[in-house]
């Protein structure tokens, strides 16, 4: 398999408008959504409630999951099983999940949660080409976790619901998580500014992100600089109720994520159809990301 990332490139013309406010719509329902979690559930003000459309009207996956999300948020931590599924099918590789994902959580030039990989194959003029969006995996079996030095709780750890975290606070950038990713789903934090060299950085580059909550600043002394860091499934999100970045942005509405354990959640219904694979599933890792194909 042929991996290269690259540059992003305009939505294709045929992205309608209908779609695309139904899209912002949903974001705009995000945004003003509010924690969810049981813990919060007496403090936390209402949720905006999601809108509902004309009888008839085609489904809109992207209200249907953040119903989802919002009933996996109901549930105690350990009661849910975030999953992800993402539809090679109808990827494009226009990248807009990796923009997105990359301006979320401010990364730093050079470091993506989320690559597109291509793949060719065949020879001209039967020549293929196909896109694999690779967030972390959140494998159920993690070969990330188990060399983390940290003591006595690991740096970096599978929660209960199947997210794979990176503790900011303890972790201490050895760099050993990221060398044991088989995915190269990892990387350290360099504390590069995509305006550096410019005659000033922009302060939203060193703004508190919602990942992080805080400045970020080069000189290593506030996380995430010098520390291992990946996707988490936008967590921050989630947790108020939203999808995340990449499955909202999406402009083929390829990409899902819901509870595993809600037999009603659309990741449930797609990961029972044919065509789902795991990379590199003989690695024995345990992906909860899968892939359709
Ligand atoms: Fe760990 Fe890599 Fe699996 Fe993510 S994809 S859980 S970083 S081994």
């Amino acid at each position: 398999m042929k991996s290269d990332h690259r540059e992003p490139s305009s939505p294709p013309d045929a992205l309608s408008r209908r779609i695309f406010f139904q899209r912002v719509g949903t974001m705009a329902v995000g945004t003003a959504a509010v924690a969810l979690g049981p813990q919060d559930a007496e403090s936390a003000p209402s949720v905006s409630p999601l809108p509902t459309l004309p009888a008839g009207s085609p489904e809109n996956l992207l209200l249907r999951m953040q119903a989802d999300v919002r009933r996996a948020m109901g549930k105690p931590l350990e009661q849910r099983r975030w999953a992800m599924g993402i539809d090679v099918r109808k990827c494009v590789g226009c990248s807009a999940c990796t923009v997105a994902c990359a301006v979320e959580n401010k990364l730093p030039p050079g470091m993506f949660y989320r690559v597109v990989i291509e793949e060719t194959s065949g020879e001209f003029p039967d020549v293929r080409r196909r896109f694999f969006p690779r967030p972390c995996l959140h494998c159920d079996q993690p070969p990330c976790v188990e060399p983390c030095p940290v003591t006595p709780m690991k740096a970096t750890r599978k929660r209960p619901d199947g997210i794979v975290e990176i503790d900011y606070e303890t972790c201490i950038g050895c760099g050993l998580c990221v060398d044991a990713c088989p995915y190269g789903a990892r990387a350290l934090d360099n504390g590069d500014f995509y305006t550096d060299g410019t005659p000033r950085r922009q302060a939203y580059e060193s703004a508190p992100a919602w990942e992080y909550g805080h400045e970020r600043r080069r000189d290593g002394s506030s996380p995430p600089v010098a520390k291992a860091r990946k996707c988490h499934l936008c967590l921050h999100r989630l947790e108020a109720g939203m999808l995340p970045a990449c499955v909202a942005t999406c402009i083929c509405n390829g990409v899902y994520v819901g509870d595993l354990n809600d037999p009603a959640s659309l990741v449930s219904e797609l990961v029972k159809k044919p065509g789902v694979m795991r990379l590199r599933e003989e690695l024995g890792t345990k992906p909860s990301v899968f892939h359709i194909v």
